[in-house]
């Protein structure tokens, strides 16, 4: 069998950072490559778009250190981390005037030090964090069984402002899911992953730059450069397989491998030609979704938060990023509300107004922004519930393999879950592969 045979070609339908993972690893091993994308960008989820010629991310992301697969695929592409990302110890600064900052020792004093002298926290809330912490860590981070972070915090006395601005801030930032409905057990994942081991795990990683250009074009590159092909608005609608492989929709091209690596309510159109796939079907009919509404509103230059990320509660608004601080564009704040909430009713000039009063609130009377723009992405990420049943990569038709961020992991849906997930689906196409 030759590389250029069907068996050796594999399709990837999608290229969010899921599908382009996918795709830069094999293309990395020689492996003929054609990624197909429904929309004129790359991307997905985590895309750059371009408002009224204002270049802008569909929705503020920040990672953390302990995104390990994407730290050393960004490498692997060429996308410097230290050029792209602004990384800092953590720190979670409220407007309320709650203030955590973990220095820069070694886990666990960073932590126990951060909680110790945290603003808003007395001795015995700290003393209890750091309690709660430890048992989890004698748990193996195991929560038999599974059940809401609510009741997991109050079942392990995380209660007041530990729980309003520690805990549920963590919750919802991570799971886009609020904490009465969210999965303790993904929640302990994040925290031994995002809190424990490495000091650097807990870094807080805000993009300098555009999305595109902080994994999606470098990663691009990367797979034309090792001669995979990547099309651009080339929706595939049905896949099909004989016995010379799988061919989607009326392409020529006849494929070994088929990754999909769209978001699931996209994946589901995919596999309908598959009886196979009816438990496939089944999980991701169940699975619900959140949504993030991400405001960003441009201010006169003079307008600065007191941090580059500052948090909020008990209104619309979670987090507010200082871009000028991340992205050196003054004044420019990008506001974020994730999650299902009451939000979701306002209109758009109602939400951007109330985010500003809000803003307002916190900062001392600011003028009104020189323009503004809601981006609302109603199916962020999935649901991240109780007991979630995730597909896995590998389905019941040889050679067709799942990818996304929606797919079986101890991650809620992330960038690193995505990236995880399109690693692991091309390794299962290497280890198939004759
Ligand atoms: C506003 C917002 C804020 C977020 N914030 C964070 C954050 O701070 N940190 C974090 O880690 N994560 C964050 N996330 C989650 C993260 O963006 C997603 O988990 C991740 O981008 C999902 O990637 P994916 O590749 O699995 O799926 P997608 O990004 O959905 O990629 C799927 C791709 O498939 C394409 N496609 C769909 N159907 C077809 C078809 N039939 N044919 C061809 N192509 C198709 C789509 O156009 C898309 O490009 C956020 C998400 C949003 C929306």
């Amino acid at each position: 069998m030759t590389e250029n045979s069907p068996a050796a070609n594999v399709a990837v339908v999608g290229a969010g950072w899921a599908g382009l993972a996918a795709a830069v690893m094999l293309s990395e091993r020689g492996i003929p490559v054609t990624a197909f994308e429904a929309s004129r960008n790359l991307g997905g989820r985590a895309r750059r778009v371009l408002l009224d010629g204002a270049e802008l991310d569909n929705g503020q992301h920040i990672l953390i250190g302990a995104y390990r697969e994407t730290l050393a695929l960004m490498r692997r592409v060429g996308a410097d981390a230290r050029e792209l990302l602004l990384r800092l110890p953590l720190e979670l600064r409220f407007a309320g005037g709650f203030h955590l900052r973990a220095p820069r020792l070694p886990y666990p004093l960073n932590l126990l030090i951060g909680l110790w002298f945290a603003r808003g926290l007395d001795r015995e809330q700290a003393l209890a964090a750091l309690r709660f912490m430890s048992r989890l860590k004698a748990t193996g981070f195991r929560v038999e069984p599974d059940c809401s972070v609510a009741a997991f915090l109050e079942a392990h006395g995380q209660r007041g402002p530990l729980r309003t601005y520690l805990w549920e801030p963590l919750c919802v930032s991570a799971l886009n899911t609020p904490p009465d409905r969210a999965s303790a057990q993904v929640f302990a994942n994040v925290v031994r992953d995002g809190l424990t081991g490495k000091r650097e795990n807990s870094d807080l990683l805000l993009p300098r730059l555009d999305l595109g250009r902080t994994f999606p074009d470098p990663a691009a590159e990367f797979v034309k450069r090792h001669g995979g092909i990547i099309e651009l608005g080339a929706a595939v609608h049905r896949i099909e397989r004989d016995n010379n492989g799988f061919r989607l929709d009326d392409r020529p091209q006849r494929f070994g491998h088929v990754i999909i690596a769209c978001a699931p309510q996209h994946a589901l159109a995919l596999i309908e030609g598959f009886p196979e796939l009816e438990a496939v079907r089944t999980a991701i009919e169940a699975l619900q979704y959140e949504p993030i509404y991400t405001c960003y509103l441009q201010y006169a230059d003079s307008v600065r938060l007191s941090s580059p990320m500052v948090g909020f509660t008990g209104g619309l608004l979670q987090w507010a990023f200082d871009r000028g601080k991340t992205s050196g564009r003054p004044g420019l704040i990008a506001a974020v509300a994730s999650a299902s909430g009451a939000h979701e009713q306002l209109s758009q000039a109602e939400f951007t107004h109330g985010i500003h009063q809000e803003l307002s609130g916190a900062m001392g009377d600011l003028p009104a922004p020189l323009w503004s723009r809601v981006i609302a992405e109603k199916r962020a990420t999935f649901s991240c519930g109780i007991g979630l049943i995730r597909p896995p990569t590998r389905t019941n038709v040889a050679g067709l393999f799942l990818a996304g961020d929606y797919t079986a992991s101890d991650y809620p849906g992330t960038l690193e879950a995505a990236v995880r997930s399109g690693a692991s689906a091309a390794r299962a196409v290497l280890e198939n592969l004759p």
